[in-house]
């Protein structure tokens, strides 16, 4: 079987912060890490692999610097990883993203199954597995909390849900993003580092994907960024005390005050 995992590389901060200029991300000075989620997706991907044999490929859609998440990657116990890099696919937004993952892994051929990360932590949307999904017209379980089983033509997984969770039936190839309560992701071995010091990583670009250059990066991309801003802090609010019927009167006229001041 051949398990392809996406990972995204990710600034290793909770604390986003957004060029008011250019619309994009500010990623000077920040180091950059693998996305959390798509750490349980590599580890259940190597498990996979030692419970059903196969390989285990690991790619990345991003600027050169992305190599080294894909060398720890490599580290943990993957076999072989794609830097997916092209200045085509800069701007790309989630569908053009999407649309370039799901031709690299066209060009993979032979996949049985693709993991991603339930979501990644700096552009949030998770809408990159399951867009790649649609692409490739292939079925898609999210939010898989467990693997069950996986034979020659079908896979049986938990999926979290708000208050339980479900099992679904799919056939292969499918595309499964996880969430943390997965597994316990291993720490990469020395072994493991060595080998991925030395690894060839391969680099593909636009025309190595077969990709059509007018899906690709801004002009390839529905979604137009008209504005990005940080909100402004909340000030503190009004506390309103005393016998409660004048608390309530007091509260409806001010919310009345509100409500007319935004018609
Ligand atoms: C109009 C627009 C313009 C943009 N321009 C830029 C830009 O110029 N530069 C820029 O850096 N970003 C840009 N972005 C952000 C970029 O589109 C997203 O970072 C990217 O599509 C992934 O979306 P996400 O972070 O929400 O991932 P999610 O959908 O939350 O990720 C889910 C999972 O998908 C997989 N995944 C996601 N991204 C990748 C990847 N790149 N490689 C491999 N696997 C992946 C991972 O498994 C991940 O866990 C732009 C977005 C928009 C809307």
């Amino acid at each position: 079987m051949h398990f392809a995992v996406c990972i995204k590389q990710v600034p290793d901060t909770t604390d986003v912060r957004i060029d008011p200029k250019t619309n994009t991300l500010m990623r000077e000075g920040v180091a950059s890490i693998i996305n959390p989620f798509d750490v349980y997706a590599i580890e259940e991907s190597i498990r996979l692999k030692e419970k059903y044999g196969g390989t285990v490929t690991v790619l990345t859609m991003g600027p050169p610097q992305a190599e080294a998440a894909l060398r720890e990657a490599l580290a943990m116990g993957a076999d072989n990883a794609v830097l997916i890099s092209d200045r085509a696919f800069a701007g790309s937004d989630t569908w053009a993203t999407s649309y370039t993952l799901a031709m690299a892994l066209r060009k993979l051929e032979d996949v049985t199954l693709v993991l991603c990360g339930k979501q990644a932590s700096d552009g949030d949307t998770a809408q990159v597995g399951p867009g790649i999904a649609t692409h490739l017209d292939w079925p898609q379980i999210t939010y898989v909390r467990k693997i069950e089983n996986v034979e020659s033509d079908k896979i049986t997984a938990e999926r979290l849900l708000e208050n339980g969770y479900e099992v679904v039936e799919s056939e292969l190839p499918c595309l499964l993003t996880v969430v943390k309560e997965i597994n316990e992701p291993r720490l990469p071995s020395l072994k493991g580092k060595m080998r991925a010091k030395k690894a060839e990583i391969a680099a593909w670009n636009a025309a190595a994907i077969e990709a059509e250059p007018a899906k690709l990066g801004l002009d390839g991309s529905p979604t137009k960024v008209v504005k990005i801003f940080t909100p402004e802090p909340r000030s503190g609010g009004q506390m309103l005390e005393g016998d409660p019927e004048d608390v309530c009167r007091e509260l409806v006229a001010a919310l009345k005050d509100v409500v007319l001041g935004c018609v």
